[in-house]
């Protein structure tokens, strides 16, 4: 993920860009100046293409192209084996599992056109704890699961956990694998993730501040001991967090 920020010339109008077709939605950042998230998605390789497009006031359509090569990520790869009642779910909990993954995936594809965020983007718990693991490929009795599409924080049991950034809550409630599990949206098609909270503190639709707490540590859902996971989509993107928190965005 990139934050791509232009100083487009004061002729150009209707400024629009795109990546593989995907718009980029530009906002503001003063001087002129216009910036958009550009992310593609974990296990997404190969040649991509960065489109930009304005008019003069000719009425002229000007077009810029960039190619970027997206390497693949150098994943680890962790073998577990486990006894198979650990691993397959019951019917119940089967269905419970894939209507839960239909309703996040339903999340991604709307996309608020306001920005409800400003500036960068902090780690959502406080205590230091370097995100770990995103990425990760578990092979679990020879079968390959999904890779870990989010970052684990260790972080104690009940400490705090804040909003990564403004936004508005678009989802509280107990999932299965999530356990208590908040998603906020940032707008702009910027979602972030908060997995196996031991409680959480806001209800869907409320709006909540930068740094303002959501939640508890737990461990509720499929988690093996307290901790934070922590996930952000762009465009429903699976987007590595700490790229997210490296960016020094306005
Ligand atoms: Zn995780």
């Amino acid at each position: 993920m990139f934050a791509l920020t232009l100083r487009p010339a004061a002729w150009i109008e209707d400024l629009r860009g795109s990546l593989d077709g995907q718009p980029l939605i530009f906002s503001g950042v003063g001087r002129g100046r216009l910036q958009a998230l550009v992310g593609v998605d974990l296990e997404a390789t190969g040649r991509r293409l960065l489109r930009l497009e304005g008019r003069d006031p000719q009425g002229r359509v000007h077009v810029r192209k960039w190619p970027i090569q997206v390497r693949p990520r150098r994943a680890i790869v962790q073998r577990l084996t486990l006894p198979q009642h650990m691993v397959e779910l019951d019917p119940e909990a089967a269905t419970r599992v894939s209507e839960e993954a239909s309703r996040l995936n339903g999340l991604w594809k709307a996309v608020t056109p306001e920005r409800l965020w400003q500036g960068a983007f902090l780690s959502p718990v406080v205590s230091g704890a370097k995100p770990e693991g995103f990425g990760l490929r578990r092979i679990i009795n020879n079968q390959p699961r999904s890779p870990h599409s989010g970052a684990d924080y260790k972080a104690a049991l009940g400490a705090a956990v804040q909003a990564s950034n403004a936004g508005r809550v678009v989802l509280a409630e107990e999932q299965f694998f999530g356990g208590n599990s908040v998603v906020l949206d940032h707008g702009l098609g910027l979602y972030s993730i908060y997995f196996h909270l031991r409680e959480f503190t806001v209800k869907t639709g409320d709006v909540v501040q930068k740094r303002q707490e959501i939640g508890k540590v737990g461990a509720t859902g499929r988690a093996t001991g307290p901790h934070l996971h922590f996930g952000i989509r762009l465009n429903g993107a699976r987007i590595d967090p700490a790229a997210l928190l490296r960016l020094s965005l306005r």
